[in-house]
């Protein structure tokens, strides 16, 4: 019997102004594709040829201080340099148009211990790590020509991370790039055309739906971890601020325990639903750090993750979504449901 909403449908996202194609239907389609193996973490707490571990020497040839908590540095190989002259040759075409691309990039260490992840760090082992991401957000966006600061994870082979000590990455930009430009384009239209943040009405939204059938995951006093409407990965998650703030500097320091707190929940439950350590991307987006004021920016985070139906069978985006739009077979209520159902204690414990 067909469940209602099981048909083909396309879904708005109003954040990115763009659709994506919901296909229900072809869950029941047979899978033949290759069913793998589980990944357990990495068991070793300090590795010699790990370039992120303390006391390591870094390929550039700096060697890492014995730190134990946080530590970032400038990318050895940064794909943006504070000094990027102008292109000097005038363009052939105005179809064929350069700037320069200045930026700094920087890579935060989370821990000390190789073996951990976000979802296997304690709470209050996180919290450093939130603390670190805002002075980074303050620092680097405090400098005059930074107009953005994008703060970012890869976690695991399956996203290209090169290594799984616990790390992030962070590229401020002399420009605001294009996913947070779109954002901020959205919000300031909703703002102009309702009056209302966008995510605020968004999240107002979603409490109306009934739990059992919605796309929340869970909350906590500051925050809402939820598989958004117009998710395209399969377990895609937004987590939002429950309260209207445009960046981490914002936060309290309650709020700040209660990332912390929605960041391990939330990691422990992708880990757990396939007991892998999930990969993923995630980042942060908040306002941006040009002159000029954002009133319609709502801090939030996105977490991209690839798995489909395994700890290593992923979703590709290919064909119809690489020359058409994005395409999905679990709805978001689905993924919701399922991440619901999966435990707060890690299948992997620490000792
Ligand atoms: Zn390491
Ligand atoms: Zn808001
Ligand atoms: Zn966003």
């Amino acid at each position: 019997m067909e469940k209602k909403g099981q048909y083909p449908h396309r879904r708005w996202n109003p954040l990115r102004q763009s659709w994506v194609l919901v296909s229900p239907h072809r869950t029941q389609r047979p899978w033949q594709g290759e069913v793998g193996q589980k990944a357990a973490p990495s068991g070793v707490s300090h590795d010699p040829q790990c370039y992120l571990c303390p006391g390591n020497q870094r390929a550039g040839g700096a060697v890492n201080p014995a730190y134990d908590g946080v530590f970032s540095f400038v990318n050895d190989y940064a794909a943006l340099l504070p000094d990027s002259p102008a292109p000097t040759d005038a363009p052939v075409s105005p179809l064929m148009v350069a700037e320069p691309a200045r930026g700094l990039c920087k890579v935060l260490c989370y821990h000390p211990d190789h073996s951990l992840t976000l979802a296997r760090m304690t709470r209050e082992e996180i919290r450093p790590v939130v603390d670190a991401w805002t002075r980074e957000y303050l620092e680097l966006g405090g400098l005059e020509w930074i107009e953005y600061v994008q703060i970012f994870e890869n976690r695991g082979a399956m996203m290209g991370a090169s290594n799984p000590h616990p790390h992030g990455q962070i590229w401020s930009t002399g420009f605001v790039p294009d996913e947070p430009a779109a954002e901020t384009q959205a919000q300031r239209d909703h703002l102009a055309r309702t009056g209302h943040c966008l995510l605020c009405d968004y999240v107002e939204a979603e409490r109306l739906a009934p739990v059992d059938q919605g796309r929340v995951i869970f909350e906590n006093e500051h925050f809402m971890a939820l598989v958004p409407w117009w998710a395209v990965w399969p377990f895609e998650v937004l987590l939002v601020s429950r309260r209207h703030l445009g960046a981490l500097p914002e936060l309290n320091g309650d709020e700040r325990d209660g990332l912390a707190d929605a960041l391990k929940r939330l990691t422990t439950r992708f880990d757990n639903l396939f007991e892998t350590s999930f990969p993923y991307t995630m980042g942060f987006h908040q306002s941006p750090t040009d002159s000029a004021a954002h009133p319609e920016w709502h801090f939030h985070a996105h977490f991209y993750p690839p798995l489909l139906r395994s700890a290593t069978v992923r979703k590709f985006m290919v064909g119809f979504e690489m020359l058409g739009m994005p395409q999905r077979d679990i709805t978001p209520e689905d993924a919701a449901q399922r991440l619901r159902a999966c435990s707060e204690q890690h299948f992997w414990p620490r000792d």
